[in-house]
């Protein structure tokens, strides 16, 4: 894939992320390796105004490679560059304030197995990382710490973080893991959930790798 295509899936998704009410503003970014580095969503530019040459090249230290009009890379750049360089079957990240998964990682929560789609995100849990600054180290090291080796996590009073092997896989699971985030909160209104066992679960995410998820 050129790398114009691939600043076009960025663009894409980065639309969708606002069309599907997923994130507010100018919050939330998306990212995909390219090369030995990234191509990354500029800061504080709206989705509606932003075409594939906004998207920002650098490399995984930080260092910009090609960025016009003066953008900078997302504040998020760092969590995006410490996800990408330590796991290489992940292609592309979306981060996103999606206003569910948000509010259960304001209250710290986990999502547990309460629903086998749960399984979608490539384990029995969808953790909550600890809460840490926007835009530091410490959020980049928390975010690895809730992802494990899942593709998707939320971090603490913040939003949440998903994977994929290509943009548009990322963005899907993003959308998996709001409507799993509404299913819960709904489910936790009126009552305690009764959560999937370990056994129900194993054979689900058996189904999903035999579907090739
Ligand atoms: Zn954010």
């Amino acid at each position: 894939m050129t790398e114009f295509a691939v600043r076009r899936e960025i663009v894409a998704a980065a639309r969708q992320l606002e069309e599907r009410g997923l994130t507010q503003g100018t919050s939330g970014n998306v990212s995909a390796r390219f090369g030995d580095g990234m191509l990354i969503t500029p800061s504080a530019v709206p989705y509606a105004e932003m075409i594939a040459g906004d998207i920002v090249a650098m490399s995984f230290d930080g260092t910009v490679r090609n960025a016009r009009r003066g953008h900078r890379p997302s504040t998020e750049w760092l969590m995006h560059a410490y996800i990408l360089t330590g796991a290489p079957d992940v292609n592309a990240i979306v981060h996103a304030h999606p206003p569910s998964a948000t509010a259960l990682s304001c209250l710290r929560r986990d999502i547990p197995a309460f629903h086998y789609m749960v399984a979608v995100a490539g384990g029995t849990v969808i953790k909550c990382s600890e809460y840490a600054t926007f835009g530091t180290r410490e959020l980049a090291d928390a975010a690895i710490l809730a992802l494990g080796n899942r593709r998707a996590c939320l971090l603490a009073n913040h939003g949440i973080i998903a994977c994929g092997t290509s943009v548009a896989a990322a963005l899907s699971l993003a959308v998996e893991v709001e409507a799993l985030a509404e299913h819960y909160t709904r489910a936790l209104s009126v009552g305690e959930p009764t959560l999937l066992t370990s056994e129900e679960m194993d054979r689900v995410m058996e189904e999903f790798e035999s579907y090739g998820r």
